[in-house]
This record gives C-alpha cells, structure tokens and sequence, in this order.
C-alpha cells in the first residue's frame, strides 16, 4: 500500500516562505446555517429556561426526560462510575489528577499590596470566580483527561462550585467521563449538551445555575453558542485543530519521530502535524516510517489525510533557522527532540508548551505529566497561555489613602477632573483636601455592643480592626498546633527542678541584668563574647520591643509572606507600616522582589524567619546574605526553630553589623517559661534595652532557665527524637494520597490537602488539634501545619490523616 506522505519543503527554496504561508493558512469555517441554528437555540433558552432545555435535548439527544432536574447526575452516580472502572483505569486516572494538580498549584498567585511614600496603601487582590461551567463534548470526543485538564485548576483557584453539563445521546454514559468529574470534585453535573447546554449555563435556568465562566472544548455549535455568551459570562478560548511541530537535531529514532507527528495528526483530517530539521538525510528517514508505520494504525486514513494536506517535512540550513520558523509559527506543542534541547528552548519564544529532549513525548503532556493540555492554537500562542489556575481567578484593585495621601492625590484629581469638566468628582476629591486634620470622616471603629460609635473611641482604629492572636482551647486534646516539644523533664529532673523554685525568693523583684542566666545563654548557644544579649518574655516580646524602638512616622516593617504573623502584628501595633513580600510558590525567598521592596520602602526592619514559620523551609544562606547587603537597617534572623535546623547565623554576627539574631527556649522544650534572647551588636541591644519592660523575665523563669540549661543534654536529645520524628511522619505522609508535604527544618511539617478546613475538623474529630493556615495566605491554600509530636501521636496523626483523607 502507498501512503501519500506529507509535503517535503526547503528552507533555503525562493518559494519557501509562501509554501509555508500556504501551509499554515487556515480559517475557522464560518458557517451560516450553524450560526442561525445556534442564535435561535440560544434564544429560546433564555427565553423560556427549562422547558427549551428538555425540547431540545429530546430533539438532539432523544432523552425524554420530565423535569431538567431529572438530568442531573447525583454525587454517588460519580463515585459509583469512577468504583466501576478496572484497577489500571482508576489508578491511572488518580495518577493523572495527583500530577495535574500538583503543577497547578503551583500557579497559585498571591494578592500583594504596598504602602507609598505618603502612606496611602495600594495593592490587588485575587481571589477565586464563584461558579464555573464546564462543558464535556459526548459520543466520539468524549475525553476524561479534558475533565481534569479544565476542572482541576479551576478546584486549585478555588472556584466555590463546579458544574459540568455533557450530552449523553441516547442516554449513553461514559464511565470514565463521570469518573474523572469524581476524582476532580466536580460539584453538579447535567446531562444536557449542545448550544443549548451553554445558554443554560449562561443565563441560568430554574434549575441549572447561572455561572460566570465556561470553558471546555465542543463541536462547532457549542464554539459557536460560546462565541454568543460571551460578554455575559467568560469563556476560555475557541479552540482549533490540533498542532505539532518537531524540531529535530537528527539524532531521535525518526519512527519515534513519525509517531509523535501521527499522535496529533490522529485527532482530525485538519490537525497539522510539522518537522523541522537541518538534517536532509534524516528527513528521509522520517518519512521512511511514516509510509511503514502509518498502514499499521487504526485512525490511518485520518492521519494519512492530515499529513498530507496539512502536515509537512521541513528541511532547514540549522537549528538556529527551526527554532527561528517555529518563533514564528507558534505552534500548540512544539516538541525539541535534540541531544541539547535546553540550548534551544529559549529561542523559541512562543509556543503552547515546549517537551524538551527525545524522551518527553507530547502525548504524556496530553495525559499526565501535570501542565494543562489545553492550549493555544491557530498560532494564538504568540499572545495567549496555557489553561491554568489564572484563568479561574479575577484580580481587584485596592487603595486606601492616607491622610496625606488624600491630601496630595486629591488635589491632583481635582486638577484632572476639572480639565474634563467633571465637577462632582472634582468637589468629591477637594472636600477630602479642604478637610481639617481632626475631621473624624466616619468613625473607623467599629461600634460598641451598646450602640455607641464613641465608646471605642479612647482605641486606635487600627486596634479595633485587627484580630487578635488567638490560641484555642485544647482540653483534652493531642496538641500538635504550637509547635511545642511534646516530651517533658524526666520525673527525677521535675523533682529537683521543684526543690530550685522552692528557693526562690518570690517577695523579691527579680534580680536586675539576670547575669547568671545570660552567662549561661552565652556559654550554651553560642552567643559571640563581643555580642550584646537581650532577654525577653517569649521572643515574641522582643519582636515588640525591636518594632517598638523603630517605629516612627514612615518607618517600615518588611518580610516576606507567608511568615510568622507577630512581626506584621508588631510592627503595626506599633505604628510603623509593614510590607509583604510573597514568598515564591515553592516559598524560597523571591530575592528580586526583595530587593525591589527594600529600594522602595528602605525598611528599618527586616524580619527573616529561619527556617521559616509556617512553611517550615530555610531560605537559602546566599538570599539571606542578598539581602543583608542590600538593607539600609536591621535584619532579624529569628532562629526560633534552630534547634532542628542544620545551620545559625549567630557565629557570623561579627561580620554583619545590622544583623540581629533572634531565639527563644520554647521549642526547645521551656515554652511554659516564656523566654527568649537576642544577640546583636552593643550598639543596637543598648537600645534595645531601654525599651525592654522592667523585670520582664520573672524570678521563676530564670531559676528554671538556668536549671534547664544545666541539663541541656536532656533537652537536645529530645530535639534529637523530634528530628527524627519529623523525618519518619515527612516520609510515611509522602505515601498517601492526595496530599503534598513540604520539606522541613523545624519541629513542624507543612502539608496541603484537598481542603483543608474539612482535614482540620475530621482530625479534630479524632482528638488531634494541628493548625489550618489554609486562609492565611494564597500560597498556603489548604495547608495545614503539623507541630511533630511523641512517636505515638504521629503515628495516631498519621492514621488519623489517612482516615480522613
Ligand atoms: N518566632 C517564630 C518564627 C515563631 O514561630 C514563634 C512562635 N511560634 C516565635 C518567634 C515566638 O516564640 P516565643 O514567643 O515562644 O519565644
């Protein structure tokens, strides 16, 4: 059998360019009679809402149904598909979900904000779309990896419902359709389809809500009705053919080769399906498979078609000129099949997605290998993206001015809205100008129970708006959310640690410099001799006596996000502003972003928690020293966790003058004792102590430090068995499903699940307090932080967390 093989172009032919002109010309066939079918439909269904729905879906899927609420799948319908399905096809499918998931959490973006120099805060928040549609073609195109390619980000974003319509003609289901919406925790699922399906979906029917987004692939009157609502809600892309194009250094196996172009030209006779080489010789050889193996595959006449209209081999002067033809034709998947792909990936500046190197074949990034599959066609990659978590999120603008900034901002307004002779918003601004320094606009604090807006008056606003830090009640409880040690002193230690506090003289302040317990601080953690010590009541006071001694009008706070809240919290309860640098998604510090913020805001402080609180990771000594260099004030190192941490910055004080070592003795096994050091330069802790509170370490506090200390060998040890600890539950939680664990230095394991705050309650359920820092932060989406407890309550953690997963 012959097989007509697609068209051999050379790059260096005078009709070159136009034959690939010729080649890439291709236009969405715009069909009248579809057009008007599809108006009328949607139409009707807007008009007259369920009743147009059950016509039509008789009409074009003969499914007689009574009601539309009588098309709608309930939930066990789903889990009673995906149980049905054969081992392989279930765990394949799961497979597929964990990766995809996976990669598109970490598309996550944070919201941001900043204060400028005159105090007005200005920021953008992300946040989640409501409700989303999501349309599953049936019969021929029926595909459960587009299930999970579409409604995956749109769970990661964190879309509040799903709902999927997908027409089943003659009321046939495919399983491992309605399986995949179940492993992608689709909310409601219609069987209803067509143009008719979309208008549903777009302006809501009795029974089919109304969503604000619909993405998914359909036949040419789904593209057209989604063409037709959009406006009144988004949709994703109206997608065309499929496209490959191989640029190939001539060192792959060409059958290889000719099956990755057959794996795209497979989809439909128009799929386009492109080699590039400089190669001659191994052009031929392509082409030599592709006329032995095409004969040897069911979609043969597809294929064959596809390649032949509109595939081509393309032979090229070098690698340079293909990746310069592929910039330009900006195909959906664009495979570099090259011993060194890495070298060339970067000239290739647009494409859907680009598979590097001959063992990454397009078709694993149609299935599994975690980014989305759907991508932009028709040379639309030159200004459009992959599907992702973006596409399920909106941004809102916020800016709350200040005093001075109404002050300045208004005036220029004013100026502006006057030349535009909009007088309303000019007078709107002025009045804010024009108001005396004292006018009370609204009152910003909330009111009292009583109903008097005056009787918080006496309290800062920004006291009255804050939460405070709060720590729940955990009678009975496994308490695993506080990062305390779980162990405590043997019993014979408790003892004589009893007989010390017996001697305590407690009519008597405590004594002034505490240096018994400083010199014991020095000698055991390492303090530099030439480094001043501070004391404090928990490190967290020391947090508030460094925001305190730095604050003043402009002075500002500064660390990255997610990080330990009290910094924030300080910072701003002592007046100065604080800013947040997001950490990246996979929360190592953004160092450039860092340093952009420190240009800007000039921080007097900047907090770096190591490792950090809550995600567990330390940041990498070199941002750490990046950022050193470039601070204008102090840089805290909050080693709190440095007991399970492989490195300190306190022996290298002495060569960062602005650098302030933070610790505390409360993980270490005292958090009951409420103590914490500080360790800087004399210059700074001399200050430091003039803001300390009198007697803020209690006479208790330092006898029990000091006997603590005396048996520190105790207490590391037990640090030892958390350490190890920490490890073992790292390791056992990595081998369950649906959930991710972050890699930790501190007592405390990061862990995201599905959701988080559902995990939270099924642990508390079962006697186990762990923390949800699911809402604190975008990056910490349904994460929650395990303190690492005894060897039994990780193990009970451990059952507790594979029950409830
Ligand atoms: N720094 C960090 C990073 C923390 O996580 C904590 C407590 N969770 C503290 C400081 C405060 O510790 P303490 O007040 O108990 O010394």
């Amino acid at each position: 059998m012959t097989v007509r093989l697609p068209a051999r172009l050379d790059s260096r032919a005078p009709d070159f360019a136009a034959r690939l002109a010729a080649l890439l010309a291709y236009e969405p066939s715009q069909d009248e009679a579809i057009e008007q079918t599809v108006a009328r439909i949607v139409a009707d269904v807007r008009a007259r809402g369920d009743e147009a729905v059950l016509e039509y879906t008789r009409r074009f899927d003969r499914i007689d149904a009574a009601s539309v609420r009588a098309l709608e799948l309930p939930r066990d319908e789903l889990r009673r598909a995906l149980d049905s399905l054969a081992h392989a096809d279930r765990d394949a499918l799961q497979a597929a979900a964990e990766r995809v998931r996976r990669y598109h959490e970490h598309q996550r973006a944070g919201s941001w904000s900043y204060v400028e120099e005159d105090g007005t805060r200005l920021g953008q928040r992300i946040g989640p779309l409501d409700r989303v549609g999501l349309y599953v073609p049936g019969g021929k195109a029926a595909y459960p990896s587009s299930v999970l390619m579409n409604a995956l980000p749109a769970r990661v974003a964190g879309v509040g419902e799903l709902v999927m319509v997908v027409p089943t003609p003659d009321g046939v289901r495919n399983p491992m359709v309605l399986a995949a919406a179940c492993v992608a925790e689709v909310d409601r699922v219609f069987t209803i389809g067509g143009a008719q399906a979309i208008a549903a979906l777009a302006w809501g029917t009795d029974t089919v809500p109304a969503v604000d987004k619909i993405v998914g692939p359909g036949n040419a009157y789904v593209a057209e009705a989604k063409r037709r609502v959009f406006g009144t809600v988004g949709i994703d892309m109206i997608a065309g053919p499929s496209e490959i194009l191989v640029v190939c250094d001539g060192s792959t196996d060409p059958d290889w080769i000719a099956m990755d172009l057959f794996s795209q030209a497979e989809h439909d006779e128009m799929a386009q399906a492109i080699l590039l080489t400089p190669d001659a010789a191994f052009a031929d050889r392509v082409a030599e498979s592709i006329a032995r193996l095409l004969p040897t595959l069911p979609r043969r006449e597809i294929i064959e078609r596809s390649l032949a209209d509109r595939g081509a081999i393309v032979v090229v002067r070098s690698m340079e000129e293909a990746c310069e033809i592929a910039s330009s034709i900006a195909a959906e998947h664009v495979e570099i099949s090259a011993r060194d792909a890495a070298r060339w990936v970067d000239r290739i500046r647009h494409a859907g997605a680009i598979f590097l190197g001959p063992w990454t074949s397009e078709s694993i990034g149609d299935y599994c290998a975690g980014p989305n599959h759907v991508l932009p066609t028709m040379r639309t990659a030159r200004f459009s993206s992959p599907l992702g978590v973006y596409d399920f999120q909106k941004r809102t603008s916020l800016i709350e001015a200040s005093r001075e900034g109404a002050r300045t901002l208004g005036a220029i307004a004013a100026t502006l809205a006057r030349a535009e002779g909009l007088e309303a918003h000019a007078r709107s601004a002025r009045m804010r100008v024009d108001a005396p320094e004292d006018a009370a606009a609204a009152p910003t604090a909330a009111p009292a129970p009583d109903g008097s807006a005056l009787a918080l008056e006496p309290i800062r606003p920004e006291v009255v708006a804050m939460s405070g830090y709060k720590v729940l009640d955990s009678t009975g409880m496994i308490k695993l959310d506080a990062m305390e040690n779980p162990y405590r002193l043997p019993p014979e230690l408790r003892r004589a640690l009893g007989e010390r506090l017996a001697e305590v003289p407690i009519n008597r302040y405590p004594v002034p410099g505490h240096a018994e317990l400083a010199q014991a601080i020095r000698a055991r953690f390492g303090v530099p001799h030439d480094a001043g010590l501070v004391l404090g009541n928990g490190s967290d006071e020391l947090i508030s006596m460094l925001a305190v001694a730095t604050a003043r009008a402009g002075a500002v706070h500064l660390a990255p996000q997610p990080s330990f809240v009290m910094y924030e919290m300080s910072a701003r309860l002592a007046g100065s502003r604080f800013v947040g640098v997001p950490l990246r998604a996979d929360f190592s510090l953004d160092v450039d972003a860092m340093l952009a913020a420190i240009a800007q805001h000039r921080p007097a402080v900047v907090w770096l928690a190591y490792p950090n609180n809550p995600t567990g990771n330390a940041f990498a000594p070199e941002a750490i020293e990046a950022v050193l260099a470039a601070a204008p004030g102090l840089v805290v190192v909050d080693e709190a966790y440095q007991p399970f941490a492989q490195d300190t910055w306190m022996p290298r004080l002495g060569e960062h003058d602005r650098l302030v070592v933070l610790r505390t003795v409360s993980k270490l096994g005292l958090a009951g004792l409420r103590l914490g050091y500080l360790a800087a330069a004399p210059r700074w802790t001399e200050q430091l102590e003039k803001v300390r509170p009198p007697y803020n370490v209690n006479a208790l506090t330092d006898a029990a430090a000091r006997f603590a200390l005396e048996h520190l060998d105790v207490l590391d040890e037990q640090a030892a068995r958390i350490r190890v600890g920490r490890d073992r539950l790292a390791r056992r939680l990595r081998e369950l499903p649906g959930i991710e664990v972050f890699p930790s230095s501190a007592n405390f394991v990061l862990v995201r699940v599905a959701d988080s705050e559902r995990t939270e309650r099924g642990l508390r359920s079962r006697g186990l307090l762990v923390k949800d820092v699911g809402r604190m932060h975008d990056l910490l989406r349904n994460c929650l932080r395990l303190t690492v407890g005894t060897e039994e309550e990780n193990d009970l953690l451990f059952e507790a967390l594979r029950e409830t997963l």
